[in-house]
């Protein structure tokens, strides 16, 4: 990999203030950690952290917004105003906050999780140590000199040359590493998913040696490494390279009891390569993670389902929805996913079997399919059924049945042409007009939504109680009449608006 280290390096202002408010006090100060990678690889970084060797109290000291984050001594610097760009051309929010951490000595770890104690050090060099892979544990300080920027790397573990040579490695023995801190193995597959580099041999063992302790590490502190796996670009890669090291147990078990499950002729893969290629699909098209999730979630339920006719070749998997909506919502809470999240990825899993054959499909159905999913799902779940279709191998759908699903989907989700949209009701009529309840009453309301289709800004309650007044002297033949002008106009408009959704939709 060709580094951009002989360039000099894009420091976003926010950034550029922070080192220099520590570096103008007599301090030292470093950019260090994923930001540092992504500025030598020319990836945007995710966040940004500065280590240095102020105390908490003295970087508090130097910024006006700051609040103390976690137990390790790291301060989030606020910046209020972030002046810096996206791409978008939005304020970049991963400026919002800049991590100030003072260097950290290396202490015990008895737990396999957190240090026993956190010592802070007036060397970089011992922060260096203490950081997870050798490509983390590069510090770049950037100071300005005149019109000049001065910057100075700080590699002592060879970070750099990894970083060329696209390898990821620990800083330091690896069993000893993953030891102190478990969730280090994870991010070893997680960060190996995202940059593409390798997992170097050593490192390799000591991942397959302490897998097991990764039992101890919080669902929490699980949960976001996961997700930063599910939304890289590779996905599929990241989960077989976490099944293949024996840590995917530790995430979601269940997904290993698909592994050679063989499924009906329709089938090429069995159901763990199935759900494995359904969400890649959804990686590929950059969808959210919530269709990701139900993309690798939604066969959950066929193991379990699996039956074997005696007297048939392909086997069934009748239910496997509804089996594999309770698992997914406890697979999901049990890495305390939100609330909403689980709620949604449980209902795209419960409702990923519908019936799609447009030929023979009908509008009820369709508007049954909204009312089970929600019209704010709808959408998601269309998105779900193609990562379904495209992880099962099959051609992509044919573009016309495609749009004529959509097509559906609009009309039935339209809300359709009647006396409800007036400003008034029966009830009000048979009070304004002092008449009792009676067909009389319909052919008004039909008549008074005759005048507001022709003219929408009638529609108002004072207009309708004064029209339906006057319309009360009619007789009963007359607002008859008038009562079926409005019925017609009614139905040719709903069949012209559905018309109008097919044209968009370019089917019949
Ligand atoms: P990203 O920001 O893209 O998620 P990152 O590598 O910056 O990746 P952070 O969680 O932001 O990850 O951590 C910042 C730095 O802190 C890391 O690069 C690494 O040097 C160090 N670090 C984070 N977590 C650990 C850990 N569990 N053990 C040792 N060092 C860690
Ligand atoms: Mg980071």
């Amino acid at each position: 990999m060709k580094l951009l280290h002989n360039q000099h390096f894009e420091i976003p202002k926010e950034i550029m203030n922070v080192l220099e408010t520590l570096e103008k006090s007599g301090f030292e100060a470093f950019i260090v950690g994923g930001c540092v990678r992504g500025l030598l690889t020319g990836f945007k970084p995710r966040d940004w952290d500065v280590t240095t060797n102020a105390t908490p109290e003295e970087i508090i000291k130097l910024f006006p917004k700051t609040f103390y984050e976690n137990t390790y001594g790291t301060v989030g610097v606020v910046n209020e105003d972030v002046s810096t760009r996206t791409e978008e051309g939005i304020p970049d929010e991963t400026l919002r906050v800049v991590e100030v951490t003072p260097y950290r000595l290396e202490s015990t770890y008895s737990d396999n999780r957190r240090p026993d104690a956190v010592t802070f050090s007036k060397n970089i060099e011992d922060d260096l140590k203490r950081r997870d892979f050798t490509i983390n544990a590069i510090a770049l300080s950037v100071k300005k000199a005149g019109t000049k920027l001065e910057e100075k790397i700080i590699d002592p573990h060879r970070g750099i040359t990894d970083i060329e040579m696209k390898i990821l490695r620990t800083v330091g023995k690896s069993e000893d590493r993953f030891g102190e801190d478990a969730l280090r193995i994870l991010r070893a597959v997680r960060i190996s998913t995202e940059t593409g580099f390798e997992i170097e041999k050593e490192t390799e063992m000591g991942i397959r040696k302490c897998a097991p302790l990764l039992a101890k590490i919080s669902k929490e502190r699980i949960r976001d490494e996961f997700v930063k796996i599910l939304m890289s670009k590779e996905p599929m890669k990241g989960i077989i390279m976490a099944q293949n090291m024996g840590i995917l147990k530790y995430i979601v078990p269940e997904l290993e009891m698909g592994i050679g499950v063989a499924q009906n002729q329709a089938h090429a893969f069995d159901v763990w390569t199935h759900l494995l290629k359904s969400l890649q699909h959804a990686a590929d098209k950059n969808w959210s993670l919530e269709i990701r999730l139900s993309a690798l979630l939604h066969d959950i339920g066929k193991p379990e389902s699996k039956r074997q006719p005696a007297d048939k070749k392909d086997p069934t998997f009748y239910g496997h929805e509804v089996i594999g909506a309770r698992m997914t919502k406890k697979i999901l809470e049990n890495l305390k996913f939100s609330n909403k999240i689980i709620e949604k990825v449980t209902l795209l899993v419960r409702w990923h079997m519908f019936f799609s054959d447009t030929e023979q499909i009908t509008l009820s159905a369709v508007r049954r399919m909204v009312a089970n999913v929600g019209k704010e799902n709808i959408w998601d779940l269309m998105n779900v059924r193609a990562c379904d279709r495209i992880g099962t191998g099959r051609p992509k759908e044919s573009p016309y049945r495609l749009r004529k699903y959509k097509s559906m989907i609009e009309e039935a989700m339209r809300d359709p042409i009647s006396v409800t949209m007036l400003k008034i009701d029966g009830n009000k009529i048979i009070e304004v007009t002092k008449t009792p309840a009676g067909p009389k009453v319909g052919f008004i309301l039909h008549a008074l939504l005759e005048e507001v289709l022709d003219d929408p800004k009638l529609n108002t309650e004072e207009y309708l109680e004064e029209k339906a007044k006057k319309l009360i002297t009619l007789s009963e033949e007359e607002l008859k009449k008038l009562g079926k002008l409005g019925v017609a106009k009614k139905e040719a408009l709903e069949e012209k608006e559905k018309e109008e959704i097919r044209k968009k939709h370019w089917v019949k």
